[in-house]
């Protein structure tokens, strides 16, 4: 069982940003931590969780160090029974608010694993996306990760751009990897519709252009790709739980929970989120669209594709592209060799 939580607050927008957040609404995290509260005592019961079921937390935004420690307080009280001893706790993080006090605060509740926001190192790309912190800050917040002595960091880095270029991304990938980070997760800005730059579509490279250079200078640095975007000597196993269709409990306002099949969709309002934290909208998944997720998923990341789920005729096409090298089959499953191609290769299996 995974658990996620999700804090809606920001300091700025970044331009490229279609997340769950607002940078006008502070006044309402007392309330909103209150009602996270609740609907998790709710979702306990609900998901039906046992003692030390739970095998990761993730919070993440919005930005969660927005929200300061002592209001996480409660929720660990709660959730602490439910957690194993082993387990991998994470926090997303952004580097102008993640202080030294808050990481080291964060650390004493149990957090174990940061991933940073960092996006770039260079400062007039950080403007141009509108992030609300420079290089120092993002260098600062990493180090003190380390020296408050979190086991596992991690950072995000955006790339194409308009103002990439190779020697950018380098001078990027250079930075990162002086770090004390073991894992790294690259994204190609996308434009999302109803964000700032929908009205400034140029604001974004072609982007095949640019990720097979990500890839291979990350992969060069000695980190292992483990899914399409996420690089490290440590896999995060949270990220895996989810690449492997593991139930997973979503708490706050935007956040999605998954049972059985069913998805459970508590309210993107934050105000009526507040309101009544327990109502959930919820979507049933037919075997169809389970598997479907499944097969993208696998393909996407090394978790692959167990044999069983598929029909007869898909079966005959992964084997055939397995003929052809372009997957791996390896006991009952099948591996992708080259992310970039995930979503054809699954395409064509399921016609
Ligand atoms: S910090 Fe993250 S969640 Fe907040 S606006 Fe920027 S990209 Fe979106």
């Amino acid at each position: 069982m995974l658990l996620y939580i999700h804090i809606p607050f920001c300091d700025s927008k970044c331009f490229y940003c279609s997340f769950n957040s607002y940078v006008d609404k502070f006044h309402l995290k007392k309330s909103y931590m209150d009602a996270l509260y609740l609907q998790l005592f709710y979702e306990l019961k609900r998901f039906d969780v046992k003692e030390k079921e739970i095998e990761t937390v993730f919070i993440g935004g919005g930005t969660p160090s927005t929200v300061s420690a002592a209001l996480y307080k409660k929720i660990f009280e709660l959730i602490n029974p439910y957690i194993a001893d082993d387990a991998e706790i994470t926090t997303e993080a952004n580097p102008n608010s993640a202080t030294r006090t808050w990481i080291e605060e964060m650390k004493e509740l149990g957090i174990n694993r940061i991933s940073f926001g960092v996006q770039s190192f260079d400062d007039k790309k950080l403007k141009f996306l509108n992030r609300a912190h420079n290089r120092d800050d993002a260098l600062r917040a990493v180090k003190d990760a380390a020296d408050a002595g979190i086991q596992n960091i991690s950072i995000d880095l955006i790339y194409a751009t308009v103002l990439d270029t190779k020697e950018l991304l380098q001078e990027d990938f250079r930075q990162a990897f002086e770090l004390p980070i073991n894992h790294l997760s690259a994204y190609a800005l996308t434009i999302e519709e109803g964000t700032p730059f929908e009205k400034k579509p140029d604001a974004a490279l072609e982007k095949l252009s640019l990720t097979n250079f990500v890839f291979e200078t990350i992969k060069e640095k000695g980190f292992t790709q483990y899914e399409i975007s996420n690089f490290g000597r440590y896999q995060s196993r949270h990220n895996l739980g989810y690449w492997q269709y593991k139930d997973y409990i979503g708490a706050g306002s935007g956040a999605v929970g998954c049972k059985n099949g069913v998805r459970y969709y508590p309210s993107s309002d934050l105000e009526a989120y507040i309101r009544d934290p327990l109502h959930a909208r919820e979507e049933k998944l037919t075997a169809q669209e389970q598997k479907e997720e499944k097969l993208f998923l696998g393909l996407r990341s090394i978790v692959g594709v167990d044999e069983k789920i598929l029909s007869e005729k898909e079966l005959k096409r992964a084997q055939l592209l397995a003929d052809e090298k372009k997957l791996v089959k390896n006991g009952n499953t099948f591996y992708n060799l080259d992310y970039l191609l995930s979503d054809e290769i699954s395409l064509f299996i399921i016609n």
